[in-house]
């Protein structure tokens, strides 16, 4: 699914690219790319070389692109014609850029958000990463809202095929934003590592991606040095990696309602129910203990607090929350500021592919339970 993409990592990735893309020498690119983010790290993107003359701009878009943005997009994309699509930023920003490209060239004229058939080829996409936390540069979906609906599209030909992850363009971000967008590179690692769709390179990535995020997150949020951001990007590109291959499971199928109600940022929304989810996923069966021809997410469940460093699942749960906080950021639901009442809401909109993901499978009604066990 990755084999097309050329991906550049690291210090000095953003140079890289830039030569890439200069050797490209595109007419007229389509720059997605918010106000702000243009505002904050233009100079050093056009030093590279990442905003060709001739560049057409996007802005429109919003933390958690919506419809209606998507659509006004892919109308500037028909008028521009690009023959190269540059998104820069978050998982905003290049998940707007991926949707605005397939659905500018979808096979049905009006799609639907739930119909939009792909076609694969067009021009270039160019994902350039400038926070470390969503991996959208290394994956084949884009996620979307309609109201308060969240939407995926997942098809190979949303794959960036350049993917580019510099720690120089995350040297602006505010520390909530590095901690948010941190805990969803290291949720993605770990959901990754257990669900069912995980194969043995996804396993190995999400590891790779761990050892990366996990030691160096919160002297990242306290103090970004250029190591530690270094670490972050890579680690958060690794974990792209894994998710495009295992997809996510069940604290980001509850996620969404959180993010869309509550305005919670997605990293954070994850991590919120991950906790809870280490404790039931260690459920399967007793520690160390693999029964003969037993399912590997299960054992995988099992081995999520030896990931984390624990040596129960109580510790890593506790390990994770105390982690949540050491980054400034609220540790379950009530420090959150959700009700109760509001949790069988949050399990009514629960992502069904992603619930079904999850290693062990979980009625909705064991769900609401263990989510109000915090209360
Ligand atoms: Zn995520």
């Amino acid at each position: 699914m990755t084999g097309g993409q050329r991906f550049h990592l690291g210090a000095g990735a953003l140079a890289e690219a830039g030569r890439r893309l200069r050797e490209m020498s595109p007419r007229r690119p389509l720059v997605v790319i918010s106000r702000g983010r243009l505002a904050e790290a233009g100079e050093k993107l056009a030093a590279a070389g990442l905003l060709p003359p001739g560049s057409v701009f996007f802005h429109d878009f919003s933390v958690n692109p919506g419809w209606e943005e998507i659509l006004a997009g892919s109308s500037v994309f028909r008028n521009a014609d690009p023959d190269l699509v540059i998104a820069v930023g978050g998982g905003s920003a290049i998940d707007a850029g991926k949707l605005i490209k397939a659905l500018a060239r979808a096979e049905n004229a009006n799609p639907r958000p739930d119909g939009i058939r792909v076609r694969p080829g067009g021009p270039p996409l160019a994902a350039v990463a400038t926070t470390a936390g969503s991996g959208s540069e290394a994956t084949p979906f884009a996620t979307f809202y309609v109201g308060e609906t969240k939407h995926s599209l997942d098809h190979p030909a949303l794959l960036p095929e350049i993917a580019v992850a510099d720690p120089a363009l995350s040297s602006a971000l505010p520390p909530r934003l590095t901690a948010a967008t941190g805990f969803d590179a290291l949720a993605q690692a770990v959901e990754s590592y257990w669900a069912r769709g995980a194969t043995t390179e996804s396993r190995r990535l999400a590891k790779k991606a761990l050892g990366l995020v996990l030691p160096n997150l919160p002297g990242a949020v306290e103090n970004p040095l250029p190591a530690r951001r270094l670490a972050l990007a890579e680690g958060a590109y690794w974990a792209g990696r894994a998710i495009a291959i295992s997809l996510t499971t069940a604290p980001h199928a509850l996620s969404y309602f959180l993010t869309r109600r509550h305005g919670i940022p997605h990293g954070h929304a994850v991590a919120l129910t991950l906790a809870n989810f280490i404790r039931i996923n260690a459920e399967s069966g007793e520690d160390g203990e693999s029964p003969p021809g037993e399912a590997p997410w299960l054992t995988a469940g099992r081995e999520a607090p030896a990931l984390l460093d624990r040596d129960s699942p109580a510790a890593a749960a506790a390990f994770w929350r105390e982690l949540l906080r050491r980054c400034g950021l609220a540790a379950t639901l009530p420090e959150a500021g959700i009700s109760p009442g509001e949790i069988a809401e949050m399990v009514e909109r629960v992502n069904p592919e992603r619930l079904a993901n999850n290693p062990v499978a979980v009625s909705r009604g064991r769900l609401i339970r263990e989510l109000r066990v915090d209360f």
